[in-house]
């Protein structure tokens, strides 16, 4: 078996490659501690880290971090792949770090173990700092159809999503932004209140919102980013209240018809190119979660549609949603 026969045609060599990525500004700085010139890497999260920090990561096992000497051990093709493709230590954090909460003391080079070890497991193995929309359905809720997807994918989906317009086989024409904005009048699930998140999925992604304590009248405002695919079905809303000590309870779900939005966008092209005018509408019917015809408007060059929906499959409850088709290539 020669290594050297499968690099041949390479474009530039492996070595090279994570050479050129490890000179990069941010990647000269480990991604947990900060301590200057990191010669380790773990290669399934994509960032550079120091010695110190490598014990850490080593010890979570390497189903969380894949440990690799930058100089001394061999790395395959699709192992550098991935670090090019996370894009370095800033990318990483970004989203690893993207919510550390305010005061919140980050270990510094000089950090002992014990601090270093607890940041670590807190970022990688617990993903404290994740933004909320990418945490891992499956442990607040024990409902399988979401059990299967991890939050590594999830992560990594969203990743590629975002930077690409394609992943694997599937071609995505744009991007929905949901702006969960407020429940009303939801079930009681607890004693007296509910303890209710909103769970987002189209295809294969699935996003949530934060969770709100005892509250039936909640207020998200919050906004979440889904990749569409080119066959797209309906954006599926589910609700649940949080139980600390069992499984999640549903409270209801909704489905949202995405072709009078992305039809009409598409039908207009540009929203840029227009006034503020309505372009598209979706309707009320007796199949169908909505409350009033909802309809498709170019607000500010920007293609929107608000909805008030009635909440299924539960005794009470409704959710108030903004969408907005952002289409690539434009
Ligand atoms: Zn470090």
């Amino acid at each position: 078996m020669s290594k050297h026969q499968l690099e041949v045609g390479r474009p530039a060599s492996g070595k090279r490659r994570l050479k050129d990525l490890l000179l990069q500004k941010d990647n000269r700085f480990c991604a947990d501690c900060g301590a200057p010139d990191p010669k380790w890497a773990s290669a399934n999260i994509g960032v550079f880290i120091c010695l110190k920090c490598c014990g850490v990561h080593r010890s979570l096992g390497t189903h969380i971090s894949k440990v690799l000497s930058v100089t001394l051990d061999d790395w395959s093709g699709d192992e550098i792949d991935a670090m090019v493709e996370v894009g370095g230590n800033s990318s990483a954090n970004a989203i690893n770090e993207a919510f550390i909460p305010e005061g919140y003391a980050k270990p510094g080079p000089d950090a002992s173990h014990d601090e270093r070890a607890q940041f670590i497991r807190a970022k990688y193995e617990l993903q404290e700092f994740l933004k909320p929309g990418l945490q891992i359905v499956s442990l607040q809720s024990g409902k399988s159809s979401l059990q299967s997807s991890s939050s590594r994918k999830i992560v990594d989906s969203f990743q590629s999503n975002s930077s690409h317009h394609s992943e694997g086989m599937v071609e995505f024409i744009g991007l929905l932004k949901v702006k969960v904005i407020k429940g009303t009048n939801l079930a009681i699930r607890d004693m007296m209140s509910s303890d209710p998140y909103v769970v987002l999925t189209l295809g294969q992604q699935t996003v949530r919102t934060t969770t709100i304590k005892s509250n039936l009248n909640p207020v998200w405002n919050e906004e979440q980013m889904l990749s569409v695919p080119h066959h797209y079905g309906p954006l599926k809303l589910q609700v649940f209240d949080h139980d600390t000590f069992s499984s999640d309870d549903i409270m209801g779900e909704a489905e949202v018809d995405l072709q009078p939005l992305i039809q009409s966008a598409m039908a207009f092209g540009d929203a840029g190119m227009f006034g503020s005018m309505q372009i598209g509408k979706w309707l009320k019917s007796h199949d169908n979660a909505l409350v009033n015809d909802s309809t498709v408007n170019i607000v500010d060059g920007r293609v929107k549609q608000e909805m008030s929906l009635k909440l299924q499959n539960v005794e009470s409850g409704g959710l108030d949603l903004e969408l907005e088709w952002m289409p690539l290539d434009q």
